[in-house]
């Protein structure tokens, strides 16, 4: 039974062995999105100013073709209406027509001024959008390099997980149903199912072993459970803890 004990025991350790290596390196694989969060926001910043810059370009350079052509209908509209002042028989019809003439030119010096503005905002947004465009290279040139370094982080990793699985189901095989269910309860709750106990100590939770557990512990028989943290114990230095505990006995 005692040479059970410790077959047992050294499987049981070499599985939390692998069950810790594999609980950090899926939190590591967890943590890889964070690695280029800044990244990613540093580039959709960047993106969505220049993206609206250029929807702002859009809309002035429409705007001003707009005014354009509205500028170069009306100008040929009023040229044939000052043409033809001299037919005009009746003063009334004669002041209404000079009206529309000088409100005309005046509704196109107003598009003269906004197609003059328009093209001073479209200098600065262009030399803006210039700008931003290399910015945005630049970004999106990080944030891919991050990426690709991530996603050899990532297949680095499984690799390892896929490794360091292997053996488990031999272990899980050579390990009592009943240990291991235990250990996977604790599991559920600590990483590190298993504790040693130094000097009468878990190391666990740095409970103190009540001494009647502790000197069955030391018969090294059977695994037992901290009444305090409930991982399972297994005693450290083995022969001089269990000399200790026999004087004491
Ligand atoms: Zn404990």
């Amino acid at each position: 039974m005692t040479a059970s004990f410790e077959d047992q025991l050294a499987f049981l350790s070499e599985l939390q062995d692998i069950d810790l290596d594999l609980h950090t390196l899926n939190k590591t694989l967890a943590a890889l999105p964070e690695k280029i969060a800044a990244a990613e926001s540093a580039y959709s910043e960047v993106k969505q100013k220049f993206d609206a810059l250029k929807a702002e370009l859009a809309e002035v350079e429409h705007n001003k073709r707009t005014d354009e052509s509205e500028l170069a209908a009306s100008v040929e509209h009023l040229r044939e209406r000052e043409a033809k002042l001299y037919a005009i028989k009746t003063n009334k019809e004669y002041q209404a027509a000079i009206k529309e003439v000088s409100e005309g030119k005046r509704m196109n010096r107003e598009r003269e001024d906004r197609i003059l503005a328009a093209m001073e905002r479209i200098e600065a947004l262009s030399k803006e959008i210039t700008q931003l465009e290399s910015e945005c290279a630049e970004k999106e040139g990080a944030l891919t390099a991050g990426r690709e370094a991530v996603q050899a982080e990532e297949e680095a990793i499984l690799a390892r997980i896929k490794t360091e699985s292997a053996r488990r189901p031999e272990l899980l095989r050579r390990i009592e149903k009943d240990v291991l269910r235990k250990y996977d309860t604790v599991r559920s709750r600590h990483a590190q199912a298993m504790a040693g106990v130094t000097q009468g100590i878990c190391q666990g939770c740095s409970t103190r072993v009540p001494p009647q557990l502790y000197n069955e512990m030391l018969r090294r028989e059977s695994f037992k459970v901290c009444p305090s943290c409930q991982r399972l114990l297994y005693v450290v230095a083995a022969s001089a803890e269990a000399e200790e505990g026999e004087e004491k006995k």
